[in-house]
């Protein structure tokens, strides 16, 4: 899911790398100066979690209000359900496959709690196993291309090096006004590329918020620079797999546009301000507020 293509790899090493060094990043723009403006959070009583802070479903971020402040909780719906039930499978996969512990699908769907998931595992499961078998087949490629380039490496470092990936790496992200157990969905840390997973097929500009957020956090706390993002997009549709990845350079803009999101939604929960309902048009009817906004 999170292995580079050939072209995606050429797009990193003779665009975005050469770019990033030339144009560079601001240093008062770099996680490890969270300790002054415009890094440092006006609000010390308030964190968020990354979610909350880089999505934009709602366009006046009213879903920020009412879950932080009147605390109400969303209904669930199919959509969140793929989405966790993608993401499980995805780190648990890649996970497992790096411990060798060699979980079976059929092993790891037996231990799925479906209290928490708002969809029948009938309607899901063939995707789901889709998905098992195609991480499970990219892991088992990447590492028998290592095994014969390399053939006195131990397992270990093989597999380290064939996949090389902090997968749900736990972060704190209260230095930058955030939750205080954040998890990234996928670290490269050989290319230092910070990953997020999206399971749709639709794309949206602020989706980069989400990896570009994680790498500041990443910043902040190991003080080594994040220059490159990238946005995975997972979809499963007429039995097919597709895997969609928009790699970027993490940089002053987009930097400043995290920035600013999250100053807002901080402004909104330190100050217990409704900022209102937008144009109804504007809200989704999948938005997990709607009920709470119309019902
Ligand atoms: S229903 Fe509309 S106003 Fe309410 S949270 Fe969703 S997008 Fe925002």
């Amino acid at each position: 899911m999170y292995f580079l293509s050939d072209i995606e790899q050429k797009q990193l090493l003779y665009q975005l790398l050469p770019t990033a060094r030339e144009v560079g990043v601001s240093k008062e723009l770099r996680g490890w100066n969270w300790h002054q403006p415009p890094l440092k959070p006006y609000f010390d009583n308030v964190r968020l979690p990354m979610y909350q802070v880089s999505s934009k479903y709602c366009p006046t971020n009213r879903d920020v209000y009412l879950r932080n402040v009147e605390k109400k909780y969303g209904a669930p719906n199919a959509r969140m359900a793929l989405g966790k039930l993608f993401h499980g499978i995805v780190s648990d996969c890649l996970q497992s496959f790096r411990q060798r512990q060699n979980i079976t699908f059929d092993a790891w769907w037996q231990k799925i709690r479906w209290q928490e998931i708002s969809e029948k595992p009938e309607n899901t499961i063939d995707k789901c196993r889709q998905v098992w078998d195609f991480v499970q087949k990219m892991c088992d490629a990447q590492l028998a291309e290592r095994s014969c380039s390399q053939p006195y490496s131990t397992e270990m470092d093989l597999i380290s090096t064939a996949v090389p990936f902090l997968v749900e790496h736990k972060l704190s992200g209260e230095l930058l006004g955030l939750s205080d157990i954040l998890s990234v969905d996928c670290f490269d840390y050989l290319r230092t590329i910070m990953f997020d997973l999206k399971v749709t097929s639709f794309k949206e500009n602020w989706h980069r918020l989400y990896s570009l957020g994680y790498a500041l956090v990443f910043e902040s706390i190991h003080e080594v620079p994040v220059d490159i993002c990238c946005t995975v997009y997972l979809n499963v549709e007429n039995g097919k797999i597709s895997v969609q990845k928009d790699l970027f350079f993490a940089n002053d803009e987009l930097r400043q546009w995290w920035l600013e999101e999250r100053d807002r939604k901080l402004e909104i929960v330190a100050e217990r301000r409704d900022p209102g309902k937008p144009e109804c048009s504007q809200c989704k009817e999948y938005c997990q507020y709607y009920n709470i906004c119309y019902g």
